[in-house]
């Protein structure tokens, strides 16, 4: 008899995180690295968070709580959203979960079945592909144009649609590329799906984290509502990835149906950090806006270093805090043939941590995440000019 379930098989361990774990044998044995891997913010938790959490520990709020999270926090996340994007959910329109990951593994465990195609636009986070594998569903990759900044047209997405389409995956602004749909194009992907009965899974994680143009979400058309699932996240907009806290907008049975697979595997979130969450979607956005100009700067020093590197070129995010420089330039030598033998050797001999590009779907990029130091940026982009000038 075999030992594992079918399912298991179907997916990977999360690319990232090999990185991280690979990054993190080398700085036991002593290695001094810039890490440009991980996809957090450099950035302690606010004050006026951690202080919430603090008070609600104080006072005893460690038990369980209601399994879709109690009412506060959801109302908290609906008027933070009604308020910023002009959506008009009610609290049992909103799940809170255990970070906004288990959010998109509920949903697509929910909703996606056997055989059912999702469309994904390439380049992608790891996690979707597996997350949709893991529930049986068929990746449908949509392939984008890294000249057209990796943007995704309403077009591209409705000659992707079969009759076996459930759900089509955006991602807004992306990781790893930083590219952001243009509000005219998003207002008809939500219009097509809602016509076609589709439904339309919107990552909106980096939402806060956009640089140019006007903030929009899925959930501001809100006529088409019925077929449009927001996925949301506090781990970036209020460096909290550690806390675990994320949520679901969307039509009221889908998110009911979560909130029965949540009360079947993980239940509530911590009571206290649910708390924690309310102070900080209640509270002064100041902290949101200042770590967004920083991200600005970051963004613009990470783009200017690395044009000093002959032969790499990169494509202006518009959001979030990664870059996606394309280093074909460099490939197809002996030792550097993908991208995953070439970060490998960025990280062992030039000891910069970078995620390489078959991760996300494509061959010829690697990720750096620039939630970092000026001061790292520079010392970063300092080791890989070295490294590529004697590449
Ligand atoms: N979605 C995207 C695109 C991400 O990059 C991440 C984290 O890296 C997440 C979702 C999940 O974030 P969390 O589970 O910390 O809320």
């Amino acid at each position: 008899t075999k030992l594992f379930a079918d399912r298991i098989g179907r997916i990977e361990v999360s690319a990232t995180m090999a990185v991280t774990a690979e990054a993190a044998k080398l700085r036991a044995s002593g290695v001094n690295l810039v890490d440009f891997g991980a996809g957090e913010p450099h950035f302690p938790t606010p004050r006026h968070i951690k202080d919430a959490a603090i008070e609600a520990i104080n006072g005893n709020f460690t038990r369980y709580t209601v399994v879709s999270g109690i009412p506060d926090v959801r109302k908290a996340i609906v008027q933070r959203h009604a308020s910023d994007f002009g959506s008009d959910y009610t609290p049992e329109e909103a799940v809170f979960t255990t970070g906004g990951k288990l959010a998109i593994f509920n949903l697509v465990q929910v909703l996606i079945d056997h055989g059912d195609e999702v469309i994904l636009p390439v380049p992608y986070w790891v996690s979707y592909k597996d997350i949709i594998q893991y529930a049986g569903g068929q990746v449908v990759y949509l392939e984008t144009e890294e000249a057209e900044n990796f943007r995704i047209s309403a077009e591209a997405v409705e000659k992707a649609i079969t009759p076996r389409t459930k759900a089509i995956f955006l991602n807004s602004p992306s990781n790893p590329a930083g590219s952001v749909i243009a509000p005219a194009d998003l207002e008809r992907i939500v219009k097509l799906a809602h016509e076609r009965g589709i439904y339309l899974f919107l990552d909106e994680c980096y939402v806060y984290l956009q640089y140019t143009g006007a903030l929009v979400s899925g959930g501001s058309f809100t006529e088409a509502k019925e077929h449009v699932i927001v996925l949301g996240s506090l781990s970036k907009t209020y460096a909290m990835t550690g806390w675990r806290a994320g949520y679901a907008l969307g039509p009221k049975p889908i998110i009911a149906a979560m909130s029965k697979l949540q009360s079947q595997s993980t239940s509530s979130t911590a009571h206290f950090v649910q708390k924690a969450a309310i102070a900080a979607l209640s509270g002064s956005q100041e902290c949101v806006a200042e770590m967004r100009a920083d991200y600005l700067t970051l963004r613009d020093q990470v783009l200017t270093r690395m044009a000093e590197i002959p032969g790499i070129t990169c494509t202006k995010p518009e959001g979030a805090f990664y870059v996606y420089p394309n280093v074909s330039a460099y490939l197809g030598k002996p030792g550097a043939q993908t991208t995953l033998e070439l970060a490998a050797r960025l990280l062992h001999e030039g000891h910069v941590v970078t995620v390489p590009g078959e991760a996300f779907g494509t061959k010829e990029h690697i990720r750096l995440s620039y939630a970092v130091s000026h001061k790292d940026v520079d010392e970063g982009l300092d080791r890989m000019k070295a490294f590529f000038a004697k590449l």
